[in-house]
């Protein structure tokens, strides 16, 4: 079922018993296995799953790339009906989702936007938690599925939903990645055949570090990673960090009882790419 409307999926949601269990999946749309995997997990472990779909306009800091981002719904709607379970899509129009207003309320989040895709990406963090908590206020699901290819989002989104006490369970989710180790995304589209191959080389950087994670310095690790990518052709860095991962503040001194995780962000033919690991 595809339903275009808040109003229809009301109407939908009214129908389901009080006790069922209800699983929400946030995508953008131009699905691929990543989105697929999430919406798997969320059929096991939900009567029925709503999958949403929705190009959120306020968390876009460059007009460029909320252009380009591709959107065909009939091929995603399509990727949806083999599926086992009981599922509805729910796609709306910005109007409608936002009640006319389309812009992000403001949200502090406890210093996880002060790095990475927060600094490289303003305000992008507000339109996420905006359209994440509307999306949940307005589905009420149980559980909710995000992606760790977006860890730095997971972890804000865990942050929002404690920050308002809403009633839902956060599942994080593993990368998929394509065969060459490229973390899936719809941006990956954008990419010629020749540099979608290439871009293999920013997961094979990421498994270098974690290697080199037993034995040497963050810092070490940090100048050996500028190093690679300015020395490989086609890649412009963005930045490479290795943060806490429950804090993302830069890695000091070595804890043993903290978990690290190293983030890269990195522009292939113009288009930027994320991608993160854990590295202990
Ligand atoms: P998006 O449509 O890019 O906003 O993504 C929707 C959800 O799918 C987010 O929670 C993403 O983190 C997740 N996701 C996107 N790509 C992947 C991937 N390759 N592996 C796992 N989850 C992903």
């Amino acid at each position: 079922m595809v339903l275009r409307q808040k109003r229809g999926l009301h109407g939908f949601l009214n129908t389901l018993d009080p006790n069922h269990s209800l699983g929400l999946v946030p995508t953008m749309g131009a699905l691929h296995f990543g989105h697929l995997s999430l919406i798997k997990k969320a059929l096991v472990e939900n009567e029925t799953v709503i999958v949403s779909i929705f190009i959120n306009p306020t968390q876009f800091d460059n007009r460029n790339d909320l252009e380009k981002y591709p959107a065909d719904l009939e091929k995603d709607i399509a990727l949806l009906e083999d599926l086992p379970g009981d599922l509805a899509v729910f796609a709306p129009h910005k109007d409608d989702m936002y009640d006319g207003q389309v812009a992000a309320a403001s949200y502090k989040f406890n210093g996880l936007d002060k790095v990475m895709e927060g600094t490289f990406r303003e305000g992008h963090f507000q339109g996420v938690a905006t359209i994440v908590e509307l999306l949940l206020r307005t589905v009420a699901p149980k559980r909710a599925y995000f992606g760790e290819k977006d860890f730095q989002q997971l972890q804000i989104i865990k942050n929002v939903v404690a920050q308002k006490n809403l009633p839902v369970t956060i599942v994080g989710c593993p990368i998929v990645r394509e065969p060459n180790g490229l973390a899936m995304s719809s941006r990956n589209e954008r990419l010629s055949a020749k540099a979608r191959e290439q871009a293999g080389f920013i997961h094979q950087t990421l498994l270098t570090a974690k290697l080199k994670f037993g034995t040497e310095n963050a810092q070490e690790i940090k100048d050996w990673a500028l190093g690679v990518f300015n020395k490989a052709e086609g890649f412009r860095l963005e930045y490479f960090e290795i943060v806490d991962e429950t804090t993302l503040t830069p890695i000091q001194a070595k804890q043993k009882n903290l978990k690290y995780r190293a983030f890269v962000a990195v522009y292939v033919e113009d288009v930027r790419l994320i991608d993160n690991m854990a590295l202990n």
